[in-house]
């Protein structure tokens, strides 16, 4: 997996949420999917035929958009030589502003942050985003631990594929073999090795979960008995891995099938998962606040301000933010002024008057003002973290927090 940085995965899910919502006036939107080993004359020779085919659309504005939409999709294979390193995928097609004649040509040209694992050419209404949808989705990565006092088995799921990467057995004989010792000389024997073992595990899942903790989105623990709470509760996961445990469940079985059977628990809610992430977050950052000079900070200025001097950890920005920042700038002496606004009306009907000169100020730039927040971030690697309004820690970051809060490395008195 190629490393997409947060800041672009942003921006991909952005343009998908764009491109989801656009609509031809007939079925003249045209999505291509081209895999990296695809040959690009091949795909070029289908396009052709496509063309040809279309010769039989009946309305003659729909022939003509999807003709010269195919045009654009030849031309703009023609500048590869073959598909880059995940394939390609095309999206093209006239897209009203407004009423009738208002059409204008669209052209998207994505390299997808996973391979395109099927071709597909589509003409439809609406683009065909949604292998890309998937590819997101997909992205999430859980660890898995089944542990019992006789074996253990750790795996990742990734979307629905998971994948052992290990086992391990203890060796602990069974409770009640005495044999010739001393119940309690026994006891006290078995009760190390039953630690030696947790040990083990621990150190095996450190070195199988660490590379990979930037991506990990969550450990769940599975078993019957309770040697998964035994091990939850010593300290014998490394403490980033041990925070990023969001479930433990009780299981029929261990091994693989154990593994099987926490992840079908889980299949059902994936989307719990998710959330509980978000939520830990979200509580992280409400503990702070309940402290004297807590490490966290919230709203507009007071963030800003944290991320420009880089005193931002993680960035908190709720998904429903859609407050936008414009530049304002005076025609007759060039003074300008940032302004965030919350619609384009409230924009428009601003009357900010130049402190130089008196002019009305005229807007000239304009950002999603979440846009300008995970710019300032990636200049200061600070983590970005969009929290959507499903839950009511999300909700309250939106309404009580004006959708902007942070958890901060250090503490700032401004
Ligand atoms: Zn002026």
């Amino acid at each position: 997996m190629a490393e997409v940085s947060s800041k672009e995965l942003y921006e991909f899910k952005k343009t998908l949420k764009e491109l989801a919502q656009k609509r031809g006036r007939g079925t003249e939107l045209v999505s291509v999917y081209i895999p990296p080993t695809k040959q690009l004359s091949d795909v070029g020779k289908h396009m052709r035929d496509e063309m040809g085919q279309s010769a039989n659309i009946k309305s003659k504005q729909t022939r003509k958009n999807v003709q010269s939409a195919i045009a654009v999709i030849l031309e703009t294979i023609k500048l590869y030589k073959q598909p880059p390193e995940n394939g390609l995928v095309i999206f093209v097609g006239m897209i009203p502003k407004g009423g009738p004649g208002t059409e204008k040509m669209e052209k998207y040209v994505i390299e997808p942050p996973e391979p395109v694992t099927t071709y597909w050419y589509k003409c439809n209404n609406e683009f065909f985003v949604e292998p890309l949808e998937f590819m997101i989705e997909e992205r999430d990565v859980y660890g898995v631990a089944v542990i019992d006092r006789n074996e253990a088995t750790y795996a990742t799921l990734k979307g629905k594929k998971e994948t052992i990467l290990g086992h391990l057995t203890s060796g602990v004989p069974g409770k009640h073999k005495a044999g010739g010792q001393s119940q309690r000389r026994f006891d006290r024997v078995i009760e190390d090795l039953a630690h030696q073992f947790l040990k083990r595990i621990g150190d095996h899942m450190n070195e199988a979960f660490l590379p990979l903790k930037d991506d990990l989105k969550g450990i769940i623990l599975g078993g019957p008995g309770f040697t998964k709470k035994d091990f939850y509760e010593g300290d014998y996961l490394q403490y980033e891995l041990k925070d990023k445990i969001i479930s433990i469940v009780d299981t029929s079985y261990t091994g693989e099938e154990g593994i099987r059977e926490v992840i079908a628990r889980a299949a059902d809610d994936l989307e719990n998962l998710d959330v509980m992430h978000e939520k830990k977050l979200v509580q992280r950052f409400i503990q702070e606040l309940r402290k004297d000079k807590g490490l966290c900070s919230y709203g507009e200025k007071q963030v800003r301000n944290n991320l420009i001097v880089g005193a931002v950890d993680t960035l908190l920005l709720s998904e429903d933010l859609t407050s936008m920042r414009k530049t304002f700038t005076c025609s007759n002496c060039g003074y300008q002024k940032d302004i965030t606004v919350k619609t384009q009306a409230e924009a428009d009907n601003l009357e900010e008057k130049c402190p130089e000169c008196n002019d009305i100020l005229k807007e000239t730039d304009s950002m999603d003002l979440a846009d300008e927040f995970v710019e300032l971030a990636e200049e200061m690697n600070t983590d970005v973290e969009f929290i959507s309004t499903e839950t009511e820690e999300g909700n309250q970051i939106y309404r009580a927090f004006g959708g902007i809060a942070a958890i901060l490395r250090y503490y700032v008195d401004y």
